[in-house]
């Protein structure tokens, strides 16, 4: 099986490409001996270029010659072969070889992706947007906005009195609401953070928030990894009335076992896991029904070949689908996320931040947004094509996401 012969089917290139429209993006392109290209979205938000390195100095040499027909045993090759598992770096350089073989597959086949993984089992994916405001006021306006849209579900995250600048928190920029979590800087912005005052401020947002926009919304809230598992329980059982789809991120998921206190404590619906990579990370979480949704992404989870895993074992505890897709999830990811999420049967809902304008002109999707739903549309692939002229003009530029300090200058979770 280890020598190569030259056919139709042969990678005959593995390229890398760091764009920045809008914001930093890794894709890898893989052309094969025929001519037929595949890409796959490699972006790591602020480390991207040790993935951009781990693919061009390392993986890249591997894939010339294989036939990209073997998508399962590439993955198995950079998975195991490399001896050192897992890990962010590691698994978003995978995820992007195999999210651009499945895309040559499809191609090849002149498929919609989603055809090749069992067909659809549903109309779209329902997505859940974001809305976020410095007090109840501007939130009213975001979710009013995001509801004319048409979405079903949003995301409330909004300023805590006394706190100052907060993560999931828009400016208004120009008159228009626009929020890049990520600033283009060397260095990271700081925030402040004290969950003492956020845990006493949240559930009257809440509870303004069903007044206000009525109990069939779908609202969804992320606490972003910054309480204790004591600290969640309590934020969970103060929620409860107010029926949110889901409390995101209610701790640091490091440690699975912390899930448990919480669930002891609260029946508001738990979504976890966009920081995790492997089928292995959700193994305590999964078994034990500690949670409700799964938060992986195909762009950090090695791919379509590695997240379907991870759904397919939490299909088997009756846990759903719920997708990481903010914009550090390229348009190449996110395809191939809703090609993922039409063709499970265990699928929840997918996270859809918009894209700035720009990124469009460097990817051209055919995934489409109708009835609070996207599609990935009916081209044969992902249905993303990248256009090498337009990224000449968005070279990489350095941005990261803000730190969170105490107001004694503790470092705090992220
Ligand atoms: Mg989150």
């Amino acid at each position: 099986m280890t020598a190569l012969t030259t056919t139709a089917t042969s990678i005959r290139s593995a390229e890398v490409l760091v764009s920045s429209p809008s914001r930093n993006f890794v894709t890898v392109r893989i052309t094969t001996e025929d001519g037929v290209v595949g890409l796959g979205d490699a972006t790591l938000n602020g480390r991207e270029l040790a993935v951009a390195s781990y693919l061009r100095d390392h993986v890249a040499p591997l894939l010339v010659g294989r036939d990209a027909h073997r998508i399962e045993d590439t993955w198995q090759l950079l998975y195991r072969s490399a001896y050192w598992r897992r890990g962010p770096v590691t698994m978003s350089a995978i995820a992007a070889v195999d999210m651009a073989l499945w895309d040559i597959k499809a191609r090849l086949a002149g498929v919609p992706l989603y055809q090749l993984l069992g067909g659809a089992s549903r109309s779209g994916a329902l997505v859940y947007a974001h809305a976020s405001g410095s007090d109840l006021a501007s939130l009213g306006d975001s979710v009013r906005a995001r509801l004319e849209e048409g979405h079903r579900a949003i995301r409330l995250q909004v300023a805590v009195p006394g706190m100052g600048a907060m993560y999931g928190v828009a400016a208004a920029v120009a008159g228009r609401y626009a929020y890049e979590p990520a600033k283009r800087a060397g260095l990271a912005v700081e925030e402040g953070w004290d969950s003492a005052r956020y845990m006493r401020h949240l559930p009257g947002v809440f509870e303004w928030a069903r007044a206000e926009f009525g109990p069939e919304v779908l609202l969804l809230h992320d606490a972003h990894h910054r309480l204790t598992p004591i600290q969640a329980a309590r934020l969970g059982r103060d929620l409860e009335p107010y029926d949110l789809f889901w409390l995101e991120d209610c701790t640091p998921v490091e440690n699975q076992e912390s899930l448990r206190l919480v669930r002891r404590h609260t029946t508001t619906p738990l979504a976890i896991g966009e920081v995790l990579n492997s089928v292995w990370d959700f193994r305590t979480l999964i078994q034990e029904q500690l949670i409700d949704f799964v938060r992986a992404s195909v762009t950090h989870a090695g791919g379509i070949t590695g997240l379907r895993r991870i759904f397919d074992f939490a299909a088997l505890y009756d846990i759903r689908s719920g997708s990481h897709g903010p914009t550090d999830i390229s348009p190449v990811g996110m395809a191939a996320a809703l090609h993922l999420d039409l063709a499970i049967h265990n699928f929840g809902i997918q996270e859809y931040m918009e894209h700035q304008p720009l990124a469009g002109e460097v990817f051209r999707t055919s995934y489409s947004f109708a009835d609070a739903m996207l599609h990935p549309g009916d081209q044969p692939g992902l249905g993303v094509d990248y256009d090498d002229v337009a990224a000449e003009r968005f070279p990489y530029e350095p941005a990261y996401l803000p730190t969170a300090r105490l107001a004694d200058g503790t470092v705090h979770d992220w």
